[in-house]
């Protein structure tokens, strides 16, 4: 019979999120200070992470998204993924990337199995993407997005919903998953590393503007991912991933693993456990042990409300692997 992990609220924790660099080819504003991707990396080897991942499964994690900082910088990803679809009891492997670089190795990342992939886009605006992650991007991001459509892979584009973000930009973002068979979800801006210095566009703003647009969203049962989601009868959904005004966490399934092997039960608390020390000694046990233990003490929810929390992560976005 093949294991689960369930924490102390009965959540079924099957889910782990590996990030595989903290460097990032954009340095968007709310996530991404500009002088880190200078910095040198001591990251989990693939050999590290492959190794890591079938003890996790063992112990009951069977999906994983690779995320980063943006972990199409770092080289021969699909022959990660391969690999980590060979691992016993692990069933789906996915991605997060901004993009930039997908067209290059979306079909290298098919073959080796990737079928889901999230992208962030956050405007359609060559100038304002420009302000927002330090490049020109659009075309390029877009161009992958079609090449993956294309193959037949299930995209959701993922847009931070920042203040300065305008009605026609969101109304252009929307409008592409009724042009094509694809997501797009409005990430609730978190104040976490750069965050903390941004303002938030809310969920209510959006969907009046959507509302204008295309009239009333009509709700579905159908999740993307994280929290409800809200659709048109487009050939996509509109999805509102809101963690602070509509929080999810009864539902959270998630661990995440740094790209230097830090394993954190929750994004927004500073503590976890390193697990590469004893997977250097190829002490599994202790692993077994360790990632045991950040299960139990998995929090029952975030407290980005509390003012007076004492463990809050100070890390940036990048660096704890979004
Ligand atoms: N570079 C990849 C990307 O951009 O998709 C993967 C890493 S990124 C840290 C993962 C996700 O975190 C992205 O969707 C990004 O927009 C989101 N993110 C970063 N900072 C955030 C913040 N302060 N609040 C909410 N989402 C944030
Ligand atoms: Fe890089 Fe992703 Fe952070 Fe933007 S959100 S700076 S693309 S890691």
């Amino acid at each position: 019979m093949s294991k689960c992990m369930k924490d102390t609220f009965g959540r079924n924790i099957d889910y782990l999120r590996i990030s595989i660099t903290q460097r990032c080819n954009l340095a968007c504003t709310y996530c991404m200070p500009k002088e880190i991707s200078e910095e040198k990396e001591d990251v989990l080897t693939y050999d590290e992470i492959i190794e890591l991942v079938e003890i996790f499964a063992q112990s009951g994690i069977r999906k994983i998204k690779l995320t980063g900082g943006e972990p199409l910088v770092r080289k021969n990803v699909s022959v990660l993924v391969k690999n980590l679809l060979k691992v016993k009891g692990i069933e789906e492997v996915t991605l997060t990337t901004n993009g930039i670089l997908l067209d290059a190795q979306v079909e290298d990342l098919y073959a080796a199995g990737i079928r889901h992939i999230n992208v962030s886009l956050d405007t359609l605006d060559e100038e304002i993407y420009h302000r927002i992650t330090g490049q020109y991007g659009v075309s390029r991001v877009w161009k992958g997005i079609l090449h993956a459509l294309s193959l037949g892979m299930h995209i959701k584009i993922n847009l931070v919903a920042v203040k300065e973000r305008t009605r026609k930009e969101i109304i252009e973002l929307v409008n592409l998953a009724k042009e094509y068979p694809l997501h797009v979800r409005f990430i609730e801006l978190m104040p976490i590393g750069m965050g903390k210095q941004q303002k938030r566009l809310e969920e209510e703003v959006v969907r009046s503007w959507i509302k204008d647009a295309y009239g009333e969203l009509k709700e579905v049962h159908k999740s993307l991912g994280n929290g409800p989601c809200s659709y048109y009868g487009f050939q996509g959904y509109i999805g509102f991933i809101s963690a602070l005004s509509h929080e999810f966490c009864a539902n959270c399934s998630r661990l995440r693993l740094t790209a230097d092997g830090f394993l954190k039960p929750c994004l927004q608390y500073s503590y976890g456990c390193d697990l590469k020390e004893p997977l250097k000694k190829h002490d599994v046990e202790e692993v077994r042990h360790r990632i045991a233990n950040m299960v139990y003490h998995k929090p029952k929810s975030h407290a980005f409300l509390s003012e007076d929390h004492k463990d809050k992560e100070t890390k940036p976005m990048s660096k704890i692997g979004g």
